[in-house]
């Protein structure tokens, strides 16, 4: 397989990958008290990788740095609103909600995005929900709310989730799913290219929702009965569905399980022993994926299969990222 940068197969975008975020998150001096939530991971190694494209919508309806502070409050009847703490009459709901449809080209082209946790706009789950004095954190930012449901497929994590590696490896790995997604789709569409995307994600998919790959592929082969652009969006959104499931240790083992079937007739028994010793000590929280994936990539170096070669799996992202060692 010929490789592009950082080793990765050609064909899956060069360059950084567009991601949207919380200006704030960047170090930008945006927040209602003219304050900034620099996060070091994301202008660190983050940045490294993907092209930030920030936005700040507070500032981009008008209400200006420093601000009035505002919150969620839920109203009589339920309906939760975004208004100023010190006169709940002025209300931003109708203008957060808007900022998101004169930015609806900018947002379609990112492969995901990074939301600041707590805000009333931007925070994506648990933001604090006033309704007489208690807060209950049962909100969504309203302009993430809007962002998640234009783009159910996005990628759309919180900063504060980040520091998880579980959730973290998750949210990276969807990002360069997207992204080859949307360098398959520039080559342009058709049933083969699909065809092929799916093989080279099976894999990947297997180990979030094991099951999902075989209902996936079903979808391709209906193709023929439906316009394919209907098909792409349809795959797309349960890729991404599936995807945002957990990858657990027990899924991961059984996916290396079947990739080392792909060795069976070239590997010495001794060999075939020590690694299916250390896919069980991986499975038993013994040892982190990239030392089975390191032994196996070694062996598929030794004893080349073009299918492996070609799937994501074995590196679904650059290894400078340093994820699987905490898996
Ligand atoms: S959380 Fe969102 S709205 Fe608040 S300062 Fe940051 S970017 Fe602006």
């Amino acid at each position: 397989m010929q490789t592009g940068v950082s080793g990765m197969p050609q064909g899956a975008g060069d360059g950084k990958i567009p991601v949207g975020i919380s200006s704030c998150l960047l170090g930008d001096p945006v927040r209602y008290d003219g304050h900034h939530k620099r996060n070091a991971y994301i202008t660190g190694t983050l940045c490294e990788h993907f092209d930030f494209r920030p936005f700040c919508p507070e500032v981009e309806i008008g209400l200006g740095i420093p601000r009035k502070p505002i919150r969620l409050t839920r109203k009589q009847g339920g309906e939760i609103r975004c208004v100023q703490i010190d006169d709940p009459s002025i209300d931003h709901t109708e203008a957060l909600q808007g900022s998101l449809e004169q930015r609806r080209d900018w947002a379609a082209r990112l492969c995901g995005y990074i939301l600041k946790k707590d805000s009333p706009s931007c925070g994506m789950e648990r933001v604090r929900v006033w309704h007489g004095e208690m807060p209950a954190k049962e909100g969504r930012g309203i302009y993430a709310a809007a962002l998640m449901e234009a783009f159910p497929w996005l990628p759309v994590e919180e900063e504060g989730r980040l520091g998880d590696p579980l959730l973290r490896e998750n949210f990276i790995s969807r990002v360069f799913v997207l992204r080859r997604w949307f360098a398959m789709r520039e080559q342009g569409l058709s049933a083969a290219a699909l065809m092929r995307f799916h093989a080279q994600h099976k894999l990947i998919i297997m180990s979030h929702r094991p099951g999902s790959q075989q209902a996936l592929g079903r979808l391709l082969a209906d193709c023929g009965r439906k316009r394919l652009e209907e098909t792409a969006d349809a795959y797309l959104g349960e890729l991404m569905a599936s995807l945002r499931i957990i990858a657990t240790r027990g899924k991961h083992a059984n996916v290396l399980l079947h990739v080392m079937g792909y060795l069976k007739s070239s590997l010495a028994s001794d060999d075939r022993q020590e690694l299916a010793a250390m896919i069980d000590d991986y499975r038993r929280g013994l040892l982190p994926l990239v030392v089975p994936i390191t032994l196996l990539n070694h062996f598929f170096r030794k004893h080349p299969d073009p299918w492996i070669a070609d799937s994501w799996y074995m590196k679904p992202y650059p290894a400078e990222l340093i994820l699987r060692n905490q898996l």
